[in-house]
This record gives structure tokens, sequence and C-alpha cells, in this order.
């Protein structure tokens, strides 16, 4: 599928040499490519005639669904820029978005009417709403799409031009665009289905291919347009639900998925889980966040040897460092903890402040070069020059390489405690604690302390019904890690606070202690 210069080209393409294959199901409901091609182009035109100009941005809030990836294309296909808004957030923080954005038209999900309408004094700038579900007074977008020719309108865009920006999550401050182009999508996708790369190339359209992370994720989104991409059958979720989860993957016969470590926590959690039957899987790819070892090696013995790493960020599209199936051997405790090597596509160094790589085995920033990355940050030049420099992406993480080329991510490079001036990273000390039996999830923070500067914090959630005491929390630290990174003290709690894609928000972990010195 070479030539293509718009992500709707794929679609194009499917629609005319396997128009009648599923393209997507949700719901029970199926669409085949043809129909999400023609819908695609209804849509393109739905846009154009409401006076949307190319590269204008269209601003989208649901939950996961069929209509999404109509609205995705159909985008591409008028040469605007989508938009999905995160649907957690509140009133002020969508509305922040939308207008950032600068969206004139707003497609709203089932459910997200009354939110919308709600806060629609702050967004001025909107003049069209269209609600997929037909709620709350708004135009019903099928009533609004089925209106529209289904012919092509073949707007013509440059290969460089936007297709999608996507809000990085964050973990502080005001989330930023990132403007990801068409080229980029269209030099990741084919990286995926490349035979020549038998670790990696995996997918093809005889792939089922599931669904559950939030769409306006950059993984759970090139979770779908990779799928779409090699014509595989993909199966999108709501949300992710771990029973549903349990149940679809035989039901299905689910071959491909792409989880977060917090799910794959709570998929361990559900009853019936080590009962299901996972013989269809072929790879779940997993990321996002870090994962504790113990819980990758649980995950091992229950799903089976189908788990495949991805290290990236939105900013490079989601791709970047890659550890195939065959690399998760449990014999191997210690490389477990790598999460692969740098994917085909992307080069990737690990450096000092100055940008000089540093010596295998010590910790620096990684940072990632691809054809790839985002084109920069929405209207923010100066978040870009800091993140983007000479071609290549800072991502904010530390981590280092060891001897044979494998890359281990230490933590996020602001969320490093120092103690008496050694570093310390908290995804370390967690990974050790996961091993506790009666720990259910744990964060490491560091806290003022009078005489270290920081002081190492344990907050922990315990399994329902464990008993456990602070000092045996330590006790097992120490015997596991070196003593000045173990914690010092303890907080138990019912639940961490995380972001939609599993991330701990430490911040908010810290804020208490840090705020009664008068820092944050
Ligand atoms: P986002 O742009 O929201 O996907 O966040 C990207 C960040 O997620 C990265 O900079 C990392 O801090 C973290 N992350 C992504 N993948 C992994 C992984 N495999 N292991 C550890 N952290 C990860």
């Amino acid at each position: 599928m070479s030539g293509m210069k718009n992500v709707a080209d794929v679609l194009r393409g499917h629609a005319k040499t396997r128009g009648d294959k599923i393209a997507l199901v949700y719901r029970g409901r199926e669409t085949d490519f043809a129909t999400l091609d023609r819908r695609a182009s209804r849509v393109a035109n739905g846009l154009i005639a409401a006076g949307v100009k190319p590269q204008q941005r269209v601003a989208l809030l649901t939950r996961n669904c069929d209509q999404f990836m109509e609205l995705y294309y159909g985008c591409a296909k008028a040469n605007a820029v989508i938009v999905p808004v995160n649907f957690r957030l509140a009133g002020p923080e969508i509305a922040y978005i939308v207008n950032d954005a600068g969206a004139e038209v707003f497609f709203v999900g089932e459910g997200f009417a009354e939110l919308a309408a709600e806060n629609m004094a702050d967004m001025p700038k909107v003049r069209q709403v269209v609600s997929l579900e037909g709620e709350g007074g708004y135009e019903d977008y099928a009533a609004w799409r089925d209106r529209q020719s289904g012919a092509d309108p073949m707007v013509d865009n440059d290969p460089d031009d936007i297709a999608s920006q996507l809000y990085s999550s964050g973990t502080t401050g005001h989330p930023k665009g990132v403007q990801l182009s068409h080229q980029s999508g269209l030099n990741l996708w084919p990286l995926l289905a490349d035979p020549n790369e038998p670790a990696y190339g995996r997918w093809s359209e005889a792939d089922v291919n599931l669904v559950c992370m939030p769409l306006y994720h950059v993984g759970g989104l090139n979770n779908a347009l990779a799928g779409l991409y090699v014509g595989a059958r993909t199966v999108i979720m709501a949300e992710a639900v771990p029973a549903e989860i349990l149940k679809l993957i035989p039901e299905q016969r689910v071959t491909k998925s792409f989880l977060v470590p917090a799910l794959i926590l709570f998929l361990l959690q559900t009853p019936g889980c080590r009962d299901t039957d996972f013989s269809s899987l072929d790879e779940i790819w997993y990321g996002a966040a870090p994962i504790p070892v113990e819980l990758l090696k649980q995950a091992l013995e229950v799903f089976g040897p189908v788990f495949g790493q991805a290290y990236g960020m939105t900013e490079s599209n989601g791709g970047g460092v890659y550890m195939p199936k065959a690399d998760h051997d449990l014999s191997k405790p210690e490389r477990l903890k790598s999460c692969g090597k740098p994917a085909p596509g992307y080069e990737v160094k690990v450096v000092d402040e100055d940008g000089n790589e540093v010596p295998t085995g010590e910790v620096g920033e990684i940072i990632l070069k691809s054809n790839t990355l985002m084109a920069g940050y929405w209207n923010l030049p100066e978040a870009t020059a800091k993140t983007l420099r000479d071609g290549w992406l800072w991502s904010g993480d530390a981590g280092y390489f060891d001897d044979e080329g494998f890359l281990y991510i230490y933590d996020r490079v602001k969320d490093m405690i120092i103690s008496g001036g050694e570093n310390i990273y908290p995804a370390e000390i967690e990974s050790a604690l996961f091993g506790h039996p009666a720990i259910a999830d744990v964060a490491i923070i560091g806290v003022p302390d009078e005489r270290w500067g920081e002081a190492v914090k344990a907050v922990v959630v315990k399994k329902p019904d464990a008993a456990l005491s602070e000092a045996e929390v330590i006790d097992y630290a120490r015997q596991r890690i070196a003593h000045y990174k173990c914690p010092k003290s303890v907080d138990f709690v019912d639940e961490l606070p995380r972001n939609p894609t599993g991330k701990i928000l430490k911040r908010e972990l810290r804020k208490p202690y840090w705020e009664e010195i008068g820092r944050q």
C-alpha cells in the first residue's frame, strides 16, 4: 500500500480490495470496510458543508464506539484535524481543550450531551454540535451523516498535514495538543505488518483485534488503526470492563490487543480469569506505564507467553521501544524489567543534560528519533523547542541500556527522588514491593525530610482482608533493595489516584506533604 498520503487512503484501499470484510464490531454491530469508507465520505462531505476548512480542528467527546473511527477517517478525508477529548475530564477541562484547539464543530457521544450543554457557554467558538445518539436536542449524528453524499470528496492534502491532535494526558499542568501528521501514521502502521520483522511485524488481515483502551489516547487509537491498516477485524469496547474483556477474548477468538498494566492487574483480580480460554491470543501489547515485574510474571503464567511490551509516548505516535514475546523469558527475571530494544524505525539514545550519550549501564534521559514523531505541540513553540531538539524527542523518562542493548526505564525524570544526594527512582522500589503477597497496589513518593532533603515514602493499597504493618513493608523492602532506597514511612490507602492510562498521579500523593512546607 505505497503511495498513500492520507490516512484515509488505507480505508479507500480496503474498500476496493475487501469491501465486504468486517472492519469493526461494536456492541455486536458489524461494519464492513466499504460501509466504513462510504460513511467516512459522508462525514467529510458533512464537515465541508458545515464550513470546516482544511486543517481546522474538529472536537470529539465520546467513549469508544464505532462512529469514532468513521469520524477519524471522515476528518481525514476533509483534511480536517480530529481532536478526541478525554471523556473522563470535568466540564472546564473539556472546554479548555475544545477552545485551545479552536474547534467549531463538536461531536458528543452517548451520555455526554448534557455535559456539553452545561459547558457550552464556555466554548464560544463552537457553532455546531452533533450528538452521536441524538441526545440533548442536538442534531442526530446518523441522520446528519446519512443526509450527506457518499461520494468521496477526494480533498487534496499534503502528507505532512495534521491528521489528529491528541492531548497528552500528562500528570501536571494543562494538557498539550500533540500534532500527528498523516505521514506519521503511514510510517508507523506498516512496520507492524512487515514480514521482514518477524518479531515485530505480526499483524495481518487474519487478526481479530480487541480495542478496550480509550481511543482518545495514542495507545487505544493506534491499536484500532493498526488493525484497520492490515484489514483485520477490530472489536471495539466502549470501556475496559475486565469481566467483559474475559468474555470477549474467547467469544471473538481475539488474537491481538493493547492493554495498560493497571488493566492487566484488574484482569488478574477478576474472578474466572484463570479459567478463561486464552488459546486464540497471539500477542497482547502492553505499555503506557511501567509494569511491576511481579505483575508481569503473574500475567505470563495466567495468559501464557503472549505479551509484547511497547514503550513510547503520544509525542512519538506511540512507537519507540519494543520487547517481543520471545524476550519475555521467565527464566531471566532481570530481563523482564526491560522494555526491549529500539523498535524498527526508531533510534534511541540515553543522554546527559547536554545531549551527550552516557556509557552503557548509566542512567540518563531517553531520547528518540523516527519519522513518526509529532510535528510539534499546537500553538506552543517554546514547549515544542524544549521537547524536539535537532530531530530528537526528549522523553522526560530516565533509563539506561544494558550491554546487550536492552533499555530499562527507570522512571519519569521529574518523579526522581533525591535523598541525601542519591538519585532514587520510585519504579524500582514499587516493583520490589509488588512482590509482597499482601500488597495490591503501591506508589513511591518523596516527602520532605529535614536531614535528607527528601525521604522515601510508600503509599500502599492492601489486598482485601490482608494484615500488613508499616514495619513489615519496610522490612520487606530492606531484604530486597539497597537500604538508602527503602521507604522510611508507609501510608495505607484504599485506592491510588490514576490517570485514564493507568499512570499514578504522584503529584496528588505528594501534594499534602509539600504544601505543608510551602512547596509543590
Ligand atoms: P503518554 O504520552 O500519555 O502515552 O505517556 C508517555 C509516557 O508513558 C512515557 O514518557 C513513559 O513515562 C510512560 N510509558 C510509556 N510506555 C511505557 C513502558 N512500556 N514502561 C514504562 N513507562 C512507559
